[in-house]
């Protein structure tokens, strides 16, 4: 079981790794260029568009139909930031424009930040890392006859360490590491 689940979070670890380099990188190209997704639905164009560091959620009221069927990408320059895009808290926003009695198109945005995200996905790989760096130094300093923990030379007190208290595993039980 605890070996099933260690498989589960190196995988888990692995794919949040791949998902925070793309966002990482998503958010990155952000703030020079946008990718949009765009589909009619039902004469309101509905898209999803990367730019200046979020993710806008957009409904716009058209009118007559859009050039293509399906689902269209478009991507551009990203050009200066519009006002409305950091009106909201911590970069979340939503605006609506149009309808009423002047008749002008219903548009919908939704503004989501990116870093929340990215923030969140760098989690269990910055996890991975440290745990991988910590078994690194105590794996060196077990070979070199320090302590694992806190890396006091146990050469004249093998059995306990005087310094923290830690008792190292015994050298028998470990295998030797290939090329280590
Ligand atoms: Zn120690």
């Amino acid at each position: 079981m605890r070996r099933l689940l260690r498989i589960l979070l190196t995988a888990a670890t692995f794919v949040s790794l791949l998902l925070f380099a793309l966002t990482a990188g998503l958010w990155l190209r952000s703030h020079w260029a946008y990718d949009a997704l765009g589909w009619d639905d039902g004469g309101v164009v509905k898209s999803v568009t990367v730019l200046h560091g979020g993710v806008f959620f957009s409904a716009d009221e058209i009118e007559g139909r859009p050039d293509r069927e399906g689902v269209n990408y478009l991507n551009g320059d990203a050009g200066p930031a519009a006002a409305y895009e950091n009106a909201g808290a911590f970069g979340f926003s939503r605006n609506h424009y149009g309808g009423g009695k002047l008749g002008v198109p219903v548009s919908d945005i939704v503004r989501v930040p990116l870093y929340p995200l990215v923030v969140t996905l760098a989690i269990l790989p910055s996890i991975g890392y440290i745990r991988i760096t910590r078994a690194r130094r105590a794996r060196s300093r077990r070979r070199r006859g320090l302590c694992p923990s806190c890396g006091y030379d146990l050469r004249a007190t093998p059995g306990q360490c005087p310094e923290c208290g830690a008792i190292p595993p015994a050298k028998e039980a470990r295998l030797p590491k290939p090329g280590g």
